[in-house]
């Protein structure tokens, strides 16, 4: 069993290590290290997660909860603790230097203890499995109780990570790539298998503990399970169909559909719903879960689509419309008399027990139209395989008359690649291309609106480093309501205030548009924005699809000619 308190050491010193040779050495040797039964927690904790991404469990703990157990701790006020954010700007320092306050006389879990407790990893891990499954009335009570546990048994150096976890902000700097290639070193497998692992399970930690117990073997045996969802294949931009037609030569056409995506996973009478965030949103979508049981005729099966709300007439409904449906928890019903919705499948994954993945998106579309019957609710769309300009053009017309987005040219020889963003799938839309961004700040407002944050701090993501280079402000294009939702949403993530200026943990991403993006020496992008304003707030989106400077890079070059 290892300690919580030696995982802690040697996050310390990755903290410390600059390069990501040495970084990924570290990790590996932690990986090592640790038991089986540890390995997929240490996996997660680096990364800054708890559970898995596709997991429905979720910490679900925000920086209120976080003060409020800290200040029960310490004994110190909530205020006084916001004081420490400001200044040290980071929530693991503060909750070590909150902690460090702790009076002689102030009552601790531990204090009561006979003889002081070393936390395991497995313990912490547990304490958070029970902070996220707390539900009901009590639960708050009950969370902050789990975490004061935490704190109160803890050493200095423990408090400040338990506190990063409990946001799921590490800051070491170790993501994906670091984790893959030190799963690869540590059980002597290679970096493909480990990359397709992930792709296939959408789990860090289940892909270490196979490669430990079965090594290259095991990893290429992993493949798709229903009800564990997969990232999703995502589109690149085109400037124009002629440029499509010459990347591609043939080219799949369909319409794209103005509504939000969904990750379909059937087994028998069960159907499961994810949305773009892999969050399971079953729940909220019952028409949809009916209308699938009946259109898909496959007993298992993994699809892909797109829900789309609609009016009276058949035509879609504003984006944030559908996402009413998608939060909604209770009074569902209501919802789906309201906001009726139709889903349109455009492809499948995997088919009575075989991963279709691999093969050539043709032959998958064979596949899923012979699963689905169409039905008022749910239909495969028409497709077009074609060379011809003057056709897809049509297409592009009759999509945009419909009042949906425009086009999706795909190459129809491709396979489905999870979570990549490449030319196998080009979108075209007609207006200039906005940018998504993520906040990473925001400012207090004056006069009439004090009490709201507003102007929005924005940062693009820059994979070399790994950090978020700021782009600019936008404070245009935000209704009052919309302010006072973002203000209540963003509160819960403030990591430090200075002045009216607030620093947000990068979490959010607002799609910005904007007249002309500039180079500009004001921010670490190198990048600013003419005239920004919010078109969506993405939340439907999840801080990986950030847009990165080469995407500015690209814009940038492309308005110039
Ligand atoms: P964007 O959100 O601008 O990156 O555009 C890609 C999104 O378009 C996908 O994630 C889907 O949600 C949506 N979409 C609508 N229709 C289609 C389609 N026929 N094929 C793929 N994606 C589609």
């Amino acid at each position: 069993m290892t300690s919580f308190k030696e995982f802690c050491r040697v996050c310390k010193v990755i903290e410390e290590t600059a390069g990501s040779l040495d970084m990924t050495d570290l990790v590996s040797e932690l990986f090592s290290l640790v038991t089986t039964e540890e390995l997929p927690v240490v996996t997660h904790f680096v990364m800054g997660e708890v559970f898995p991404a596709w997991s429905d469990e979720e910490v679900g703990l925000g920086t209120g909860l976080l003060l409020n157990a800290l200040s029960k701790s310490s004994g110190i006020s909530v205020k006084k603790i916001e004081d420490i954010v400001r200044d040290t700007g980071d929530m693991g320092k503060t909750a070590v230097k909150a902690l460090s306050k702790v009076s002689k006389g102030q009552a601790t879990f531990s204090s009561f203890l006979d003889s002081p407790v070393e936390l395991s990893i497995m313990e912490v891990f547990e304490r958070f499995r029970n902070i996220a499954s707390a539900t009901g009335k009590g639960s708050q009570t009950s969370r902050i109780k789990h975490l004061q546990y935490l704190f109160n048994s803890a050493s200095s150096e423990e408090v400040g990570y338990i506190a990063r976890l409990a946001i799921e902000d590490m800051r070491i700097g170790v993501g994906e790539g670091i984790v893959r290639d030190a799963i690869a070193k540590a059980f002597a497998v290679p970096v493909a298998s480990v990359e397709r692992g992930y792709m296939l399970t959408n789990d860090m930690g289940l892909v270490a503990v196979t490669a430990k117990e079965g090594g290259d073997e095991a990893l290429l045996n992993l493949g798709l399970q229903v009800g564990r969802p997969i990232k999703l294949m995502l589109a690149q931009v085109t400037p124009d169909i002629e440029t499509a037609i010459k990347d591609l030569g043939i080219v799949a056409a369909e319409w794209k559909f103005d509504g939000a995506r969904v990750q379909i996973h059937k087994n028998g009478d069960e159907i499961t719903l994810y949305s773009r965030r892999l969050e399971n949103i079953t729940d909220s979508l019952p028409d949809i879960v009916s209308a699938v049981k009946k259109a898909v005729k496959a007993n298992s099966a993994i699809l892909d689509g797109e829900a789309v709300a609609i009016d009276e007439n058949g035509r879609p409904k504003p984006f944030q419309e559908i996402l009413k449906r998608f939060r909604r928890k209770y009074d569902v019903e209501n919802k789906v008399r309201h906001i009726p919705l139709t889903l349109n499948l455009f492809d499948i994954m995997y088919l009575e027990g075989e991963s279709l993945i691999e093969l050539p998106l043709q032959k998958r579309r064979e596949f899923l139209v012979s699963s689905v019957e169409n039905s008022d609710l749910v239909r495969v769309d028409n497709q077009l395989i074609t060379s011809d300009i003057s056709e897809i053009n049509s297409m592009y017309e009759q999509a945009l008359r419909a009042g949906h987005e425009g086009i999706m040219l795909k190459n129809p020889d491709s396979p489905y690649s999870p979570g990549k963003r490449g030319k196998n799938w080009l979108k075209k839309k007609p207006v200039m291309e906005t940018l998504d961004l993520v906040v990473v700040g925001a400012e207090w407002g004056y006069g009439r609106r004090t009490s709201f944050l507003g102007s929005y701090a924005l940062a693009c993501h820059d994979p070399d480093t790994g950090r978020f280079l700021p782009v600019g402000k936008v404070a245009t294009g935000i209704s009052d309501e919309q302010l006072s939702e973002l203000t209540e949403l963003f509160k819960e993530h403030i990591i430090s205030e200075s002045g009216t200026f607030v620093e947000i943990r990068p979490h959010v991403l607002f799609e910005v548009a904007f007249e002309e993006i500039q180079k500009s020496t004001n921010y670490e992008s190198g990048y600013a924005l003419r005239f920004p304003r919010l078109v969506h707030v993405r939340d439907d989106k999840s801080i990986e699809e950030v847009d990165t400077l080469e995407r500015l890079d690209d814009m940038y070059m492309t308005q110039r000619k």
